[in-house]
């Protein structure tokens, strides 16, 4: 649908002023405004889908801030702020929103991304789902380097930070609430890695899911070892590959990557290959399996892991 959205809206970007160097379908759209490149993008999470009842709204407007953060890590950005909306339920207590807006408070300083403007609606239904919508801008680092999913060359590493599975976690308790953006990993790893970092995204819907992504935009596939990946505590290499909201980053690399990037561990998972189906295989005990299609893809019926 994103597609659908830039493709009736392109002509008219030039209306405002606004240049699209990078349109949206990478983890954000890059434009130049006012002779100067500003990452923008937005995203959303909603009750039941993105988290359980009960989960504490405070942690909720966090993650919701935090995953638009993970997207300018993504590709290589340094955030600047953020805006907000929330539809609550015609029934929500004054309580919740008070929530909401302490944990946008104190996501913004943890993530130096504060909310600086926003709206607050009203469904028409008591008990309605709440939904939270972010827009985050952001600018280039100090390299001035922006890192796209396209890029990615056959024969380069396919490298992710951090571990991976088990993000969701007993009753919806895990990682995927208390997860810090890699920003400051994607920038040691420009520094490092310089015109070696080819591509990059964040892994939310999965590392399958999200290699695909690197590697259909690139123009290649990409093998996956399992016996590699950095499980998480408790974590199979199922877990690890397809059940996403790990907010870690994958990236393909021209050569070995540092071991670390600001102390966390960057671990080598795969390599990519001449593009040949399918896009996405996973190595298991010797044998090659399709995996472009294990993992989270948000829109699909079914909930997050
Ligand atoms: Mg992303």
């Amino acid at each position: 649908m994103i597609a659908g959205i830039v493709a009736r809206n392109a002509e008219l970007a030039a209306m405002g002023g606004v240049r699209v160097l990078v349109p949206p379908g990478d983890d954000m759209a890059l434009v130049e405004l006012a002779g100067r490149r500003v990452l923008c993008a937005a995203d959303q999470v909603i009750e039941h889908r993105h988290w359980d009842a009960g989960t504490p709204l405070e942690l909720v407007a966090r993650k919701a801030l935090a995953r638009n953060v993970s997207d300018i890590a993504a590709m290589a950005g340094v955030p600047s702020c953020a805006l907000a909306t929330a539809a609550f339920a015609a029934d929500a207590r004054e309580a919740d929103a008070e929530a909401i807006a302490e944990g946008f408070r104190r996501a913004g300083r943890e993530f130096r991304c504060p909310v600086v403007g926003g709206d607050v609606g009203m469904h028409a239904a008591a008990g309605a789902p709440l939904v939270i919508s972010v827009s985050v801008l952001a600018e280039p680092g100090p390299s001035g380097r922006v890192v796209t999913r396209a890029g990615a060359h056959p024969g380069d590493l396919l490298c992710v930070t951090g571990r991976l599975g088990n993000a969701w976690g007993a009753a919806g308790t895990g990682r995927h609430l208390s997860f810090v953006p890699r920003t400051a990993e994607a920038l040691e790893l420009v520094r490092i890695l310089g015109d070696r970092l080819h591509a990059m995204i964040d892994i939310s819907d999965g590392l399958a899911v999200d290699a695909r992504h690197l590697a259909q935009s690139s123009g290649c596939s990409v093998e996956v070892d399992a016996a590699a990946l950095p499980c998480a505590q408790g974590a199979a290499w199922q877990s690890a590959l397809g059940a996403g909201e790990d907010y870690e980053l994958a990236f393909a690399c021209e050569g070995m990557p540092p071991a670390e990037a600001c102390g966390t561990p960057v671990t080598v998972v795969g390599r990519f290959i001449d593009r040949q189906p399918p896009w996405v295989t996973a190595i298991v005990d010797g044998t090659r399996l399709d995996a472009g299609n294990l993992g989270w893809e948000h829109g699909l019926p079914e909930r997050a892991p």
